[in-house]
């Protein structure tokens, strides 16, 4: 067994991990940090459980350490669920003191020599790993996932950019407030109401979204050279990211051609068999009101995209639309990270 820990182990994101991990078969859970505010508490006294399951019983009577690499003792991979911020200074010192970081901040995303990756889409950005190493003089390195309505929006773009040249996309997203943290959106605000703004995720979103369907060349990623532009949107949903997306090709194309790039989609964790992996990344829904967010969050143990309503444009040319589902604290976030360990933990 591989013994793992979580940075931010208190938060929305930080308990998903903590629920993954209850009864992972590589990975062992044997550290938690938080902020000094939890830092000397009980787990189950230090968080505000408000998952539907119970709190796994290897984390109930753990004690929360402060989030530093000299509190946590014979790792090898800490989770991080850490506010950006906080990452960016806590993340490279947990690498500097040779522990595997699966990072969820944004922080280091967009740094050169930090691989970001959706072991489905570009698992060979993970060789940044050597180069961070060596930039750095780390014994350990960080890897990051993208953001959440990043990686459910990319889901769906990889099969497509796999079979047609894309000229552009148009995505409008309705997020739920788990996606703010547990004290991020108030009720005040969200409660028969809709907010039209999520500061800096329509930046992340585009690039991002082309950073991981870049090119990688041994040394560094060029990003993919279409358009990409976001509206993003908080919904008084708890959990799951609905996103109506409207793509324009350069080329004429079948929409049945389309589902069925989406339903036969697969990657490398899937031909590994990685746990977490689910069996279909992208389901598609035939339904006229599917996908919905309570319906569709939690298919394949949240870790696949459900997509449905999938139609040509009848106004653009060479134009079609759907409406994706995918769950924003599963694979936009846990799932998402705890993938990428087991890819790193499978092939390096
Ligand atoms: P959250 O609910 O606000 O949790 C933040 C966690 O960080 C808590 O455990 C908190 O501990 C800890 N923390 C706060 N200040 C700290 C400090 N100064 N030192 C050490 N630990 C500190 O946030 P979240 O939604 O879980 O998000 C965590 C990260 O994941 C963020 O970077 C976010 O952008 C990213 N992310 C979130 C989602 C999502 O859907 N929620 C999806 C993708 C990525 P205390 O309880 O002690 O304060």
């Amino acid at each position: 067994m591989v013994n793992v820990g979580i940075l931010g182990a208190t938060g929305m994101v930080g308990q998903r991990f903590i629920e993954r991990l209850g009864d992972h078969p590589q990975f062992e859970l044997t550290a938690l940090t938080a902020s000094k505010r939890s830092a000397g508490k009980k787990y189950e006294d230090a968080a505000t459980w408000y998952l539907d399951s119970k709190i796994p019983e290897v984390a109930e009577d753990v004690v929360v350490v402060d989030t530093d690499p000299n509190e946590v003792k014979d790792v090898d991979i800490v989770f991080s669920a850490l506010p950006a911020d906080i990452a960016a200074v806590v993340e490279p010192q947990f690498a500097e003191a040779g522990m595997i970081v699966a990072s969820n901040a944004s922080a280091m995303r967009m740094e050169p020599d930090v691989p970001l990756v959706i072991p489905e889409i570009n698992p060979e950005h993970l060789e940044l790993v050597e180069i961070q190493q060596k930039n750095r003089g780390w014994e350990g390195f960080i890897v990051t996932n993208p953001n959440c309505s990043t990686i459910a929006l990319a889901m769906t773009l990889k099969p497509l950019y796999d079979h047609y040249n894309i000229e552009r996309v148009y995505v409008s997203t309705m997020q739920a407030v788990s996606g703010a943290g547990y004290s991020g959106v108030p009720s005040m605000a969200i409660v028969d109401n809709l907010v039209p703004f999520i500061g800096e995720e329509e930046e992340k979103m585009e690039l991002e979204t082309l950073h991981l369907l870049g090119d990688f060349d041994g040394e560094s990623v060029t990003p993919a050279s279409f358009g990409v532009s976001t509206s993003c949107h908080r919904v008084a949903v708890l959990d799951g990211h609905t996103e109506a997306v409207f793509i324009e090709m350069e080329d004429e194309f079948e929409v049945d051609d389309i589902k069925n790039s989406f339903a036969e989609f697969r990657g490398l964790p899937q031909k590994l068999g990685l746990y977490s992996a689910p069996k279909n990344p992208v389901i598609v829904r035939e339904e006229d009101n599917r996908p919905q967010p309570r319906m569709d969050r939690n298919a394949e143990r949240g870790m696949a995209v459900s997509v449905g309503r999938i139609r040509k444009d009848e106004v653009f040319d060479r134009s079609f639309k759907y409406v994706l589902v995918g769950h924003n604290t599963i694979r936009g976030a846990a799932g998402a990270s705890i993938l990428n360990a087991e890819l790193i933990n499978e092939i390096m």
